[in-house]
């Protein structure tokens, strides 16, 4: 018997796709793997002017991604449009674009990862005299806020990323030390780039030790950022090997 081809088939009515649905599909295209929810959150906390970033990973960041800096924190006015989509600090319109001098600007991180996982934020702006627990849900929205005591700065907590899209979901987990591996390489980029903020890594597989992944010593130079996560023998032959270029170049 002939398969019936798809055209055969009487037309569907074309519908707009409910907000929600849009919203965690779209959320799934801006954050695609554990390389990039990595990358969203370290970027965030550079541009908060941080100096300090510590990234606990539990299972490979699996279970959990949690980044904490000594950045300038969230004032409680901006604690609603923190997580919604395209609500931003950086930006107000297309022609900031033409000066904009912080990683992010277009305000779709923090909306896409409520949308992928469960997240907590824990902050304490410069201004405020405690700091404040908020937990989120898919549509970004704060269903708990509660006093929490920490010095200045944010800790981004993600939990379970793409529970809420099960086939990647299952993709990602039986995928995770391939992505894994490909985090660890952005990671280490933003620690060469990021003179003068000290990025520590540690990653805890069940019960045991925490292990570290990368670490850096907030050094100004890039050189010695470079001896932090390769070690000092491939800074004489990165140096080595540019001299030699620049040489045959003169
Ligand atoms: P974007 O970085 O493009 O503005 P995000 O969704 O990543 O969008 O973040 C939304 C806003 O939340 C930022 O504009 C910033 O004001 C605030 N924010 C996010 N992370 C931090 C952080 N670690 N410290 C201080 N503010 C933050
Ligand atoms: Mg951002």
């Amino acid at each position: 018997m002939e398969a019936t081809a798809p055209c055969a088939q009487p037309a569907k009515a074309i519908k707009p796709i409910d907000h929600k649905s849009v919203h965690q599909i779209c959320s799934g295209q801006v954050v695609l793997n554990l390389g990039t929810a990595v990358k969203e959150l370290v970027e965030n906390s550079v541009d908060a002017g941080a100096t300090n970033i510590d990234l606990k990973l539990k299972e490979y960041g699996a279970d959990l991604i949690e980044v904490s800096d000594n950045g300038c924190g969230v004032e409680e006015e901006n604690f609603e449009g923190l997580t919604l989509k395209y609500y931003t600090s950086k930006i107000q319109d297309f022609s900031d674009l033409m000066h904009v001098g912080t990683f992010g600007f277009r305000g779709e991180a923090l909306s896409s990862l409520c949308a992928l996982s469960d997240v907590t934020i824990f902050t304490c702006h410069k201004s405020a005299k405690v700091g404040t627990r908020l937990v989120f849900d898919h549509n970004g929205k704060i269903t708990q806020k509660t006093p929490y005591p920490r010095q200045q700065g944010t800790t981004v907590s993600v939990q379970q990323l793409f529970y809420t899209l099960p086939v990647r979901h299952k993709e990602f987990q039986r995928n995770i030390k391939k992505e894994y591996a490909k985090m660890v390489q952005i990671l280490q980029a933003y620690c060469i780039i990021s003179t003068g903020v000290r990025i520590n890594c540690t990653n805890q597989v069940g019960q045991g030790k925490k292990h570290s992944v990368v670490c850096t010593t907030g050094s100004c130079s890039l050189k010695e950022n470079i001896g932090a996560i390769f070690g000092q023998k491939q800074v004489i032959l990165t140096v080595g090997k540019g001299e030699k270029a620049a040489a045959r170049i003169c």
